[in-house]
């Protein structure tokens, strides 16, 4: 299943795309979060993927018995 299209035609499966070097994540106000990795091997084209509005927090109160 395609997760994510590259402008160089080739396309990527999630686990693929979590293989790719990552470069950053944007956040903008308003926007959703951008998580941008580089295709790398293959065209070094930067390629932005929308992360859920909310992700998944791991409930770590730091609070240990
Ligand atoms: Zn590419």
């Amino acid at each position: 299943m395609t997760f994510k299209s590259c402008p160089c035609g080739r396309d990527l499966t999630l686990k693929e795309w979590l293989a790719l070097p990552l470069v950053g994540e944007m956040r903008l106000p308003g926007e959703p979060v951008l998580q941008l990795r580089n295709h790398s091997p293959g065209c070094n084209s930067t390629i932005a993927i929308e992360l859920p509005a909310r992700p998944v927090a791991r409930a770590q109160t730091g609070v240990t018995p």
